[in-house]
């Protein structure tokens, strides 16, 4: 059996880590696992989380710590997670860094890399705007981009330093082709003898 890599990619909304996540776990044989979809798809479906979220994320704050942590810890606990995963959205708070660490100590394992994707506040803005238009998102009016934007750098950004202390970063610029961003992604990674399915 083969070891997947154990991965997490961080980047404000609109860096492109969603797409950026697909095409990396299908390159490295381990599921994208998105806190973000996961809460779209209950608030889409009604479900007791959905409700107890759904204004939460509509403002553009953070889903509190123990609500995200449960659904985190759910879905790594199920069959296709247990040799990888790639984490996109979380942890995105010192309170989940911790608890994400103590669940994978708690199995042996421990984090591989973390791709942080950069990119520029007036790039994601219009990226956002864009999006909103096209998938009709109602999280995204330009208001609501801007706060994300600032909770993102006063709670996650922080995040990186502490990631970087500890050697697990491959930061990579996020400007470009899908398919060049995805090939930096992937050389970043082998540079740390992280390396795709066969
Ligand atoms: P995303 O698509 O990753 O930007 O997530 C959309 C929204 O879901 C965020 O603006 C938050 O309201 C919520 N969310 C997603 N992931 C997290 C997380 N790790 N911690 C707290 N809230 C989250």
């Amino acid at each position: 059996m083969t070891t997947g890599a154990r991965l997490l990619i961080v980047g404000p909304p609109g860096s492109g880590k969603g797409t950026q996540a697909q095409f990396i776990a299908d390159r490295y044989g381990v599921p994208a696992i998105s806190t973000g979809d996961i809460f779209r798809a209950n608030i889409k479906n009604e479900t007791p989380l959905g409700l107890e979220v759904k204004a939460i994320t509509a403002r553009g704050e953070y889903v509190p710590d123990e609500i995200t942590n449960r659904i985190v810890a759910d879905r790594l606990a199920e069959a296709d997670a247990a040799n990888g995963f790639l984490l996109d959205g979380y942890p995105r708070t010192t309170g989940q860094v911790a608890f994400l660490d103590e669940l994978l100590a708690a199995s042996g394992a421990r984090l591989d890399a973390v791709i942080q994707l950069e990119a520029e506040t007036d790039e994601v803005v219009s990226r956002l705007l864009k999006r909103a238009v096209e998938q009709g998102r109602s999280d995204d009016s330009e208001e609501v981009i801007r706060h994300r934007l600032d909770v993102y750098a006063s709670e996650t950004a922080p995040l990186l330093s502490l990631f970087g202390e500890r050697g697990l970063l491959v930061a990579v610029d996020g400007l470009g082709a899908i398919d060049d961003v995805t090939a930096r992604i992937s050389e970043g990674l082998a540079e740390r003898g992280i390396r795709a399915a066969e």
